[in-house]
């Protein structure tokens, strides 16, 4: 295809948040995005249209990254689209937050359902998948190294989200790819806000020696580096983007 992309990136849970500015961030960089959502619909199609307006180009992909044949119609979606896939960002994520004496079986459920089977299912069809040369880059948590209380099953799964990077960097041997994790701390998302009073809010900023909660493109600066050209020597690492909190 002449006027194929040179580069195709997959960024799932890309409605908004951090998989949004990820996804805004690639596209300016100049790779063909495609846009996963499992319910927003309306937002990813707004994100999609911002994109193609400001020249880039994009497709949304619905899917459930907890469903494995979802996932590799995503994988499908995009080899229609723009010919093949380069880069898988794993961004789709989920947090319950309870202590464990108190949290429930659904809490522990839908986290190891998206956190770490969604991962599993898009590394699966990643590692068949992905052109010679590509990219992956998952999304851990700094809580995987803080390990604060209520945090337990949430803090689990992204242990396991770093466990796969390292150990699917070293069957990928041979072809050129780079598995690695972002590992961001605080950021200013529906995720981290959602339930917090603002006093809280304004005490888990100033954890980090640097005093503010991270912004959604400050992970995506993180992640578009290892997913371009000067993250080419980086591989089986989890890169803390937290501002030093740990
Ligand atoms: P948000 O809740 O703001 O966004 C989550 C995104 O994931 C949404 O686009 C949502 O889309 C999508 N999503 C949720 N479930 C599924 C699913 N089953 N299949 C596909 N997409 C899904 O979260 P953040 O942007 O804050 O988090 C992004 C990632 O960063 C997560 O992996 C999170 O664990 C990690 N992280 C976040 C931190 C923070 O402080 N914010 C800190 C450390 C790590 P939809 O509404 O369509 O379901």
């Amino acid at each position: 295809m002449s006027n194929a992309p040179k580069k195709v990136a997959i960024v799932t849970g890309a409605s908004r948040g951090i998989g949004a500015a990820i996804t805004e961030r690639l596209a300016g960089d100049g790779f063909a995005v495609v846009l996963n959502y499992a319910g927003s619909a309306a937002e990813a199609e707004a994100l999609a249209g911002k994109i193609v307006q400001a020249g880039g180009r994009t497709i949304t992909a619905q899917a459930d990254v907890s469903d494995a044949a979802a996932v590799a119609r995503i994988f499908d979606a995009a080899e229609s689209a723009f010919g093949g896939v380069d880069v898988l960002v794993n961004n789709a994520g989920v947090m319950r937050l309870a202590a464990i004496a108190d949290a429930d079986d659904a809490a522990f459920d839908s986290q190891i359902a998206v956190n770490l089977k969604g991962t599993f299912n898009t590394l699966r069809e990643a590692a068949r998948r992905l052109r010679n040369g590509g990219r992956i880059v998952n999304l851990s948590s700094s809580q995987s190294g803080i390990l604060s209380p209520t945090y337990g099953i949430y803090a689990a799964t992204k242990a396991a989200v770093e466990a796969l990077t390292h150990v699917l960097a070293k069957e990928l041997r041979g072809r050129n790819i780079t598995v690695n994790a972002v590992a961001p701390g605080p950021t200013a998302t529906k995720l981290f806000l959602d339930g917090k009073s603002r006093e809280l809010v304004d005490r888990l900023a100033k954890l980090a020696p640097l005093e503010r909660l991270g912004q959604p493109e400050d992970i995506a600066a993180a992640v578009a580096f290892l997913a371009g050209p000067d993250g080419r020597w980086i591989n089986g690492q989890v890169l803390r983007a937290n501002g030093g909190i740990i």
